[in-house]
């Protein structure tokens, strides 16, 4: 555990008290951090699925992977900071499927080689994980693996998973499953995940049921829920979750701008992961080095703009659920209306309305 990292007060305002509490200490909070906390890096953001709640499906950036040299050179770079207890998180995915990458073990061995202290965060939807790279998983010393299993069947699997054959996952994490078996000590501890969202949750228990029997006597494989977002509002298909009520809506400062980064595959450099259209950009990592961009004029702006809430220069944040908490339904969008406009007479400048239908 990182202990400077869990003592930061906003953090633990955050994590233990109340989030937008932190949100507003983020308003008075002087110096940022000599880097970031959480650094994602997009080995790849070719995806072989279309799934439905992922904007990568929609997106009309060109895809590619992230060449081998940057990726080291920014795994050299994170690498000394990590040696100084200042980096919490190393995500190796952002939009794409990971095992598609060809130099994929070699980045990952590379990960794991040169940082000792953050946590390792590698994702997979699993349609790519047959006996060869099982094998190199179970060769590897990566700490930890998600794979994305979201269906209970052809039909579910086909709506959410879009482009995999729900039989083939299923076959995979199995082989996995019982690699396991025989060599319980080596390869990541794998976490079986599904996505919570409106749509699932009917179909949790027959999941839940359905794989706790297969890691049944299997060491360090478990199941994860994790609940549906909506990409800061870029995924709006009512069926997956119907996320925002009709009511008036408050934007609190979001403590990212102050703790990660995100690097696309063409070196395009944002400070959160849903920015899936690189609308909050800071730099580009084929050109600079992740402490330029951090120290950069770019972020410094989009810091300054949070801080006032002047929302126009971060739309992407301003329907964002780490940023706009609800606060009252007041029922009807006329009702809704004259309040929104009494606040805006007030002149508060942290209270923003938006009528959901
Ligand atoms: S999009 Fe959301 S999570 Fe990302 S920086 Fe903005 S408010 Fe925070």
């Amino acid at each position: 555990m990182n202990l400077w990292r869990e003592f930061k007060l906003q953090r633990l305002l955050d994590r233990y008290v109340s989030p937008p509490l932190s949100r507003i200490f983020w308003k008075f909070q002087l110096a940022q951090d000599e880097f970031p906390g959480i650094i994602g890096l997009e080995v790849t953001s070719i995806c072989n699925l279309k799934c439905p709640m992922c904007p990568r499906t929609f997106s009309p950036r060109k895809f590619g992977h992230m060449p081998l040299s940057m990726f080291q050179r920014l795994i050299d770079e994170i690498a000394e900071y990590d040696d100084r207890w200042m980096v919490e998180q190393v995500a190796l995915n952002e939009y794409g499927e990971i095992f598609l990458h060809p130099n994929w073990f070699e980045m990952m061995e590379y990960t794991v080689e040169k940082i000792k202290k953050a946590q390792i965060r590698l994702d997979t939807n699993g349609t790519m994980m047959r006996a060869p790279v099982i094998d190199k998983l179970f060769q590897s010393r990566l700490p930890s693996l998600i794979i994305s299993v979201d269906g209970v069947d052809e039909e579910t699997y086909d709506l959410l998973r879009a482009g995999g054959k729900f039989h083939e996952v299923v076959e995979n994490v199995k082989q996995f499953i019982e690699r396991r078996r025989k060599e319980p000590d080596c390869g990541p501890t794998a976490y079986v995940q599904i996505i919570e969202s409106d749509y699932t949750r009917r179909y949790l228990p027959q999941f839940k049921a359905f794989w706790e029997k297969q890691i049944k006597d299997a060491p360090r494989i478990n199941l994860l829920v994790t609940p549906f977002h909506d990409f800061a509002g870029q995924i709006t298909n009512r069926q997956f979750e119907k996320i925002h009520k009709p009511g008036l809506y408050i934007n609190l400062p979001c403590y990212r701008l102050t703790y990660e980064v995100d690097i696309f595959s063409d070196g395009v450099t944002s400070v959160c992961c849903m920015d899936s259209e690189r609308q909050i950009v800071i730099g580009n990592a084929k050109e600079q080095s992740i402490w330029e961009m951090w120290h950069g004029p770019e972020l410094h702006r989009y810091r300054e703009s949070m801080k006032s809430a002047e929302y126009a220069a971060l739309s992407l944040c301003h329907t964002c659920p780490h940023s706009q908490k609800f606060l009252v339904n007041y029922g009807t969008k006329a009702g809704f209306n004259r309040v929104v406009s009494r606040l805006k007479q007030t002149g508060e400048r942290y209270l923003r309305g938006r009528f959901f239908q």
